[in-house]
């Protein structure tokens, strides 16, 4: 599972203190080593109430072993395979079961499993059928697995990677000491007067601001540069022009793709539901999902189990919260998904943007219990800001997965209230009811996520689709393939080899290996040495990816989240003040001339002022209705002028609608949405 792990430039919340959840690194991940594991294994051999258990255990497993008549190196044999599979299995399958499977198989441990494990299902399924039978409620998290029929050594053993973040940044990035001045970046630092690490400061990070060319140059240069359509050479071939849309259509089987962000309250079981959800697509095999269900029990987290299919790192694992955007893919019978798991915690809201301005469409899952969906929902709960959020980032299409609806008896009054509550505030937010399907869910116990559910107390009342029928009848979005290439930076990292790799979504054009990008705001050119597309090794990609490119011909120390590649014929333009339209949110105090907010845009995260407060204006005509208002209050249209502390790359949203909306925040909470109407040099 790859994270947006945004490793420097990435000016964290003001409001945010835990400096140190961000410096954690992926090696610091919950892991159970097979010492730790035998440990707990034996553990409860020493509890003087499991006696009774062990014992009975053991005369049966000496049962077992006697009537194989095992020599003595065989015996050794088996206690070693014995050893391996509790280190999978823990104490949940009898040992005299893993004894029996293990001589079957002639001590060939990965059969062994694979037979206990299959026998398993066979019961789970067998217990499913029964309580469906009798109308019983659903058992958590032992339901599961919809397709019990496919093999299990068949299922890929991994959730499928989109990107590699997994390496710290060398120290050599990071330098403290040296000023903006001492490298040459002098103008343009002080003449803001900012220091870089002033806003870097919680990072411990000093960055080296940019050095803007002056603008006669970088025209030229970049026309130097630009090389569309001179040959690259690429290992001995020279480098083809391709019909991307053409390509496009071929590639993954005329599958369209589709960038999918799950939103909502902490703990309305995202990760579960999601987790769930790609174990019963066959991305999570048999195996790692019963590692992961020992793994969490033993942590007293037992219903988390699913959740630490997309919860990676060790520290979101312990506190039970999603802290930065997992990234995943999955397909459905006409689209390939890439899933972003965004964190629903408050204090996590700007990984949150940077995940929903990634995104095509959104899940957005709320708690059916009674109190929980209440909490979400009043003010201060994130099911509102993230509903909020995604629209004014331009989400326009929204499942709701109406979740934990075993906890309410999947009671259809309890379903239609929370529609009818959701409803009327997804439409005020700017949703079109026709964009928005609402699906009764349990992401514990698996029902109605890839299958319609069998339970007759939903089937009673409900005759919808399924999520991943949901997901499936999204509509794709246009991809914008003929505009000039444009690349937001969501991660920059040093791999093997030369060169260094950036992550991110294009948002326009294509890329091809050879071409040459020019970097925005430090207006610096590279050249692509390899692209990776879901972890693959690929040609070219387009509009829609999410990619990792291997560039050369530039130092990283240039590179920060949040920074744009694009064709170096046709840049982005980079600024520090820029006009806007905003809509302010609910906000307690007026903003006034002077506001210091912080900019969210694409995976920027920026200190800013409000310079100017232009005109109030007509919520749906845009009509001047105010000039130079002294302040803006809730819910007003108004254009601004903002100011940055450094450049930022920017678009106006007439010419490129993803790259032209942004959010600001103010002390943890978003107060206004807006879309940049000019850009001053
Ligand atoms: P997130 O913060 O939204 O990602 O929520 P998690 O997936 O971490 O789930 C929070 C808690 O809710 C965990 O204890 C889950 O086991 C539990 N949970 C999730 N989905 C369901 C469900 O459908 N039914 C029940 N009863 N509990 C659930």
């Amino acid at each position: 599972m790859a994270r947006h792990r945004n490793v420097r430039g990435y000016n964290y919340d003001e409001d945010f203190e835990e400096d140190d959840i961000y410096g954690q690194s992926v090696e610091d991940d919950y892991c159970i080593s097979p010492s730790t594991a035998a440990q707990f294994i034996y553990s409860r051999r020493d509890n003087p109430l499991e006696e009774e258990y062990v014992s009975e255990d053991r005369a049966h497993s000496n049962y077992c072993i006697s009537s194989h008549q095992l020599t003595g190196v065989e015996k050794a044999k088996l206690d070693l395979c014995l050893v391996r599979m509790k280190e999978v299995l823990g104490e949940s399958v009898p040992e005299k079961v893993m004894i029996e499977a293990l001589l079957n198989s002639r001590f060939d441990v990965q059969q062994a499993l694979d037979s206990v494990l299959s026998q398993n299902s066979e019961q789970d399924m067998k217990t499913k059928d029964d309580e469906t039978m009798s109308g019983g409620k659903t058992t958590k998290g032992k339901v599961r697995d919809s397709q019990t029929t496919r093999v299990e050594s068949d299922v890929v053993p991994k959730v499928t990677k989109m990107t590699v973040s997994r390496k710290k940044k060398p120290a050599g990035f990071e330098v403290p000491c040296v000023t903006a001045e001492e490298n040459g970046h002098n103008a343009f630092t002080s003449q803001k007067g900012h220091s870089a690490g002033d806003a870097n400061a919680n990072m411990g990070v000093v960055e080296i601001l940019p050095k803007p060319a002056p603008p006669s140059q970088t025209v030229q240069a970049s026309e130097e540069q630009a090389m569309v359509p001179t040959p690259v050479k690429k290992s001995g071939k020279t480098k083809q022009q391709i019909d991307v849309k053409a390509e496009l259509e071929k590639r993954q089987g005329g599958k369209h793709l589709l960038n999918l962000v799950i939103i909502g309250h902490v703990d309305a079981g995202k990760s579960t539901l999601m987790g769930h959800l790609l174990y019963l697509l066959g991305n999570v095999n048999k195996r790692t999902m019963h590692k992961y269900e020992q793994e969490s029990k033993k942590a007293g987290k037992a219903s988390f189990a699913y959740a630490w299919v997309l919860d990676e790192t060790g520290e979101e694992r312990e506190r039970g919260v999603t802290m930065d955007v997992g990234m995943t893919k999955f397909e459905t019978k006409t689209k390939v998904i890439t899933l972003m798991d965004a964190p629903g915690h408050k204090d996590f809201i700007p990984n949150m943007i940077t995940g929903a301005a990634q995104a095509d469409v959104a899940i957005l899952v709320v708690d059916a219990s009674r109190g929980e969906f209440e909490a979400g929902f009043e003010t201060g709960g994130q099911t509102r800001e993230h509903g909020l959020l995604v629209r004014s980032l331009g989400v326009t299409q929204l499942a709701v997965a109406v979740n934990k609806m075993d906890q309410v008896n999947w009671q259809q009054e309890r379903f239609m209230e929370i529609v009818h509550k959701l409803g009327q505030f997804l439409r005020q937010a700017g949703f079109k009811e026709l964009d928005v399907a609402y699906i009764p869910t349990s992401g514990l116990g698996g029902e109605n996520l890839v299958t319609r559910s069998q339970s007759s107390e939903l089937n009673k009342w409900y005759e919808g689709k399924c999520l991943l029928e949901q997901i499936d009848a999204f509509k794709s979005p246009q991809r914008s393939v003929d505009k000039p290439f444009r690349l937001c930076v969501s991660d920059v990292f040093k791999d093997q080899g030369s060169g260094f790799c950036v992550t991110g979504k294009i948002e326009a054009g294509y890329v091809q290996v050879g071409d040459r990008l020019l970097a925005m705001p430090p207006n610096e050119t590279c050249t692509v040495k390899g692209i990776a597309l879901h972890d693959e090794p690929v040609d070219w990609a387009a509009a829609g990816d999410h990619v990792s490119l291997t560039l050369t011909g530039m130092d990283i120390i240039k590179i920060n989240v949040g920074y744009v590649f694009c064709c170096p014929k046709e840049p982005i333009k980079a600024c520090v003040r820029f006009r806007a339209r905003v809509l302010i949110f609910n906000i307690e105090i007026p903003i006034t001339k002077g506001f210091p907010v912080l900019l969210h845009y694409q995976t920027v995260s920026e200190p800013a002022t409000i310079r100017k407060l232009l005109n109030v204006l007509h919520k749906s005509t845009g009509e001047v209705t105010k000039k130079k208002p002294k302040c803006l209050t809730k819910g007003q249209n108004a254009l601004i002028e903002l100011q940055t502390q450094r450049p930022i790359a920017l678009e106006l949203y007439k010419d490129f609608k993803e790259l032209g909306r942004f959010m600001l925040r103010y002390s943890g909470s978003t107060i206004a949405a807006g879309v940049v109407t000019e850009i001053k040099e």
